[in-house]
């Protein structure tokens, strides 16, 4: 059985979702890597963002921990409500954007 690491953010006391950083701070470094703010290995060496571990990534998700048990029907159908659910939003955002 391995070991658990420190399930603490990197970048702050939050707690871990990917590559070694909290939800807020994992979006921020992605956006900041889509934005060519900085680069992903920037971001490694400077210890701020754990390498990738490729295939072997941990699941520390438990929506998808249920997803490897999925069928492939299973998961058609919640792609297709997570994609109605993202139109959703995406509309609910239009709405409130046009109101500004
Ligand atoms: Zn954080």
């Amino acid at each position: 059985m391995p070991k658990k690491k420190k399930a603490h953010c990197l970048r702050c006391k939050r707690k871990v979702y990917a590559r070694g950083l909290c939800n807020p701070c994992y979006q921020a470094a992605y956006n900041a890597i889509r934005d060519n703010k900085v680069t992903e290995a920037d971001l490694i060496e400077n210890g701020l963002l754990l390498p990738s571990k490729g295939q072997g990534r941990k699941v520390s998700n438990p929506t998808m921990k249920g997803i490897e048990q999925l069928s492939e029907k299973d998961i058609d159908d919640l792609v297709n409500s997570l994609l109605a659910t993202m139109e959703s939003l995406r509309n609910h955002v239009k709405e409130r954007e046009n109101r500004k």
